[in-house]
């Protein structure tokens, strides 16, 4: 599998665009912002999904751009369905340029869900905390985790807007870093990317959280 990250917009969402070498099929990740840069990037693949790691419009604001120029189907959980029109803050869809009103999903993602992209598989991990329905893909073969906002370099999600929930983040934290080895990438929401071991080691917020 091919991973290439493509920071967007003015906050910096990390999209991730997943290809099958063999197949040439595409999965992208987070489309927030930047839908030409994402557009070029696409061009000789075949784009089988877009898939928003969580519902907060900076991720998904270019999702209506991709499926209206290829057709794919929309993945999100539902239970953040309430989130993909929601600005949070006065005017932060105009500041981040959203094209709105993002679609609504054609598929619900679902724990332990499986996405395949010829000889990839993408496993979906739920992780509720930082909003209800946020997932993460994650790629056995590569050891790649896409994390969305659940973790960051040195950092962890914010827990404080609508429908996030400390305790929730807590249980996710947890489950991941049980069930995943040191040597994992992990593509943060936001930023630089990191790895299981070094976060286990010197995240200073999992020390108090887990
Ligand atoms: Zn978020
Ligand atoms: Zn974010």
């Amino acid at each position: 599998m091919i991973l290439k990250v493509l920071p967007v917009g003015i906050l910096s969402v990390n999209c991730s665009l997943l290809v099958d070498e063999e197949s040439g099929q595409a999965l992208v990740v987070d489309p927030g912002a930047d839908a030409h840069k994402i557009i070029r990037e696409l061009e000789h693949y075949q784009l089988v999904g877009i898939v928003a790691t969580h519902g907060h419009i900076d991720h998904v604001g270019q999702v209506r751009t991709l499926k209206e120029r290829f057709n794919a189907p929309f993945y999100l959980h539902p239970m953040d369905r309430f989130l993909i029109n929601d600005p949070i803050w006065q005017g932060f869809e105009r500041q981040i340029e959203a094209n709105l009103p993002c679609p609504e999903p054609d598929i619900e993602l679902k724990d332990k869900m499986e996405i395949k992209l010829g000889n990839t598989t993408l496993c979906i991990i739920h992780t509720p905390g930082h909003t209800p329905g946020l997932c993460c893909l994650y790629e056995e073969k590569s050891k790649i985790l896409i994390a969305g906002d659940l973790l960051f370099r040195g950092g962890v999600g914010r827990w404080d807007l609508p429908g996030g929930d400390l305790n929730a983040l807590r249980n996710s934290l947890r489950r991941i870093f049980s069930e995943l080895e040191d040597d994992v990438l992990v593509i943060c929401g936001h930023y630089e990317e990191t790895t299981i071991g070094q976060e286990r080691k010197f995240n200073p917020y999992l020390r108090q959280l887990l």
